[in-house]
């Protein structure tokens, strides 16, 4: 099943495909609600942009998101306090909330339809042991968002202990909102070219070529606003973040809906709002079950948990929706928003919105905009890209030493135990035939695909989803379909490989 946003409108006009050399004043890579934004206030302000889309615009994480606009980021706020002070969680408050007011004027001012509504928002705990996190988080509010207000009482079909709630927060469609942004864009002469894919970016004679589809794009600015950055030097984003999958289902049900929108801090997480179809019925959309991008899992460990839950608040329930994404996931729960490398002057970058990119992704819009056109920096401090100190973060540090090398290394060496037999129709697996390591999709009909297990990224180990039926790397996150299609696919080459291996095992044996 696909998303439900992306159902709910016709494909996104763009410019087509790039085909020729060009040049902008900006170059944006990413049409997603961040590249959108930023290229919507720079067409404002008269600069000529031109988005680069390896896909379809809004196909990414966007296209796949819960789009609640909420500058309730989970428990952020105690954290913040603690780490930084007060002064800079207010701030962060602040700017979040200016967010939402943002969104709701772009959507204002050109009549963008596409369904948001206030709301309140709720962090809340089922559980007694995590009650106490949920009360730090009020006494840390007390003195940033003086409107919250700590419950005891949800509107949630099932046993809640307390929460926090935000008054006034939003939700919107938000592939109807990026289709009003891209209408304003192409009317002011910006360009948005679709399938086509970034490869590199070179800098040359106080300018940047970008080299797309085999065509140049010459620009004084970059802006990446891909997810997670396809440079790996300078930068070293890939050291300082890692991707988590989270997985959505859309349900109908004949009971009364809850009012607002809701996430509990405990294992799995759930977050919970409505939203409407087409036809102007409502349905819930229940997201979570996350876990680190490229960890092994199953349908029961994801969209089974959240099917669980389903039934649990509403037995009626039936499923209209399943889809899957994945975000970039900073050390320090804040995202990079700034400077892309102190070596590379007028390249920016947006990334790390830890699952709360609606609101961020207009805060880094807003915080480009104002570097690309001199004109202030108030709040970039906080998200200051290039900070390094992250990597001081030691838990989170270990965790992603432990993956990368696990993959790098141990796996590359680990026997694997199962063989070609072992695999069941519409699933995955890797196997080892002479000590060559071969990713193979066994598909309904029982033919086998083989890809080459390794990401294209850094060289790690890939690791089959059979929850979504793709290739998914541990180290970054990146993600291959069954195919290993926008990876490695060895194509026939694979296949002969994989056939001469066999026969010299065959003949061995
Ligand atoms: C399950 C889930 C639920 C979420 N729910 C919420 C929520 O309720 N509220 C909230 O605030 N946030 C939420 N988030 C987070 C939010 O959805 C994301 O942070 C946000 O959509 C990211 O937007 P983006 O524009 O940065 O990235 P994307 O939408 O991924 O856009 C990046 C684009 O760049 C393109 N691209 C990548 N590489 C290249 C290349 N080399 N060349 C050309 N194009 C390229 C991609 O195809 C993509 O379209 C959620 C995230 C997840 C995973």
């Amino acid at each position: 099943m696909n998303s439900f946003w992306i159902e709910s409108i016709e494909k996104i006009k763009s410019n087509g495909d790039l085909e020729q050399d060009t040049s902008a004043d900006v170059c944006i890579i990413g049409a997603g609600i961040c590249g959108l934004t930023t290229a919507y206030y720079l067409t404002k302000k008269g600069y000529k942009v031109l988005v680069i889309e390896k896909g379809e615009i809004g196909h990414g994480t966007t296209g796949f998101t819960t789009a609640k606009i909420t500058s309730q980021h989970g428990l952020i706020y105690h954290y913040l306090s603690k780490k930084y002070g007060i002064k800079v969680a207010k701030k962060y408050f602040e700017i979040n909330e200016e967010a939402i007011n943002n969104i709701e004027q772009i959507i204002r001012e050109n009549n963008i339809s596409c369904d948001f509504e206030r709301k309140d928002s709720y962090i809340y705990t089922s559980n007694e042991e995590e009650k106490e996190k949920i009360l730090e988080e009020a006494e840390a509010l007390k003195y940033i968002n003086l409107e919250s207000e700590l419950v005891e009482k949800i509107d949630l079909p099932f046993r809640t202990l307390c929460g926090v709630k935000f008054k006034n927060q939003a939700q919107f469609n938000p592939l109807k909102y990026i289709e009003g942004l891209v209408e304003y864009i192409l009317k002011h002469g910006g360009r948005i070219y679709t399938n086509t894919l970034c490869t590199d970016i070179k800098r040359e004679n106080e300018e940047y070529v970008v080299y797309a589809n085999s065509k140049k794009v010459y620009s004084k600015y970059v802006v990446l606003t891909c997810g997670y950055p396809f440079l790996k030097v300078p930068g070293f984003y890939f050291a300082k973040m890692y991707q988590a999958s989270s997985y959505v289902i859309g349900i109908e049900t004949k009971s009364k809906l809850p009012e607002g929108m809701y996430i509990n801090i405990e294992n799995p997480t759930y977050s919970i709002r409505t939203a409407k179809l087409n036809d102007g019925k409502n349905i819930i959309l229940l997201g979570g079950a996350g876990h680190k991008t490229g960890e092994k899992v199953n349908e029961e460990q994801t969209y089974g948990v959240l099917e669980k839950k389903a039934k649990e608040m509403y037995p009626d329930c039936k499923i209209l929706y399943k889809w899957s994404t994945r975000d970039a996931v900073t050390l320090d729960k804040i995202a990079y928003i700034g400077e892309y490398s102190s070596l590379l002057p007028n390249m920016y970058i947006a990334t790390g919105f830890n699952k709360w990119g609606m609101t961020t992704s207009n805060v880094a819009a807003n915080i480009i905009t104002e570097k690309i056109t001199n004109n202030g920096g108030m709040y970039d401090e906080i998200f200051k890209s290039t900070r390094m100190e992250p990597i001081t973060n030691k838990g989170e540090m270990k965790n992603m030493i432990v993956d990368a090398s696990k993959s790098f290394v141990v796996d590359r060496i680990k026997e694997t135990k199962i063989t070609l037999d072992d695999i069941q129709r519409n699933s995955g697996g890797i196997i080892e035939i002479n000590g060559e390591k071969i990713g193979v999709y066994k598909d309904e009909k029982g033919h086998n695909h083989y890809v080459k297990p390794v990401c294209t990224h850094l060289g790690c180990m890939l690791e089959w989803n059979d929850a979504d039926k793709t290739w998914d790397c541990p180290c970054h996150g990146s993600r291959f379909d069954r195919f290993g299609i926008a990876g490695h696919s060895w194509g026939r080459s694979c296949h002969q490989k994989f056939r001469k291996l066999r026969n010299a095992r065959a003949k061995r044996d």
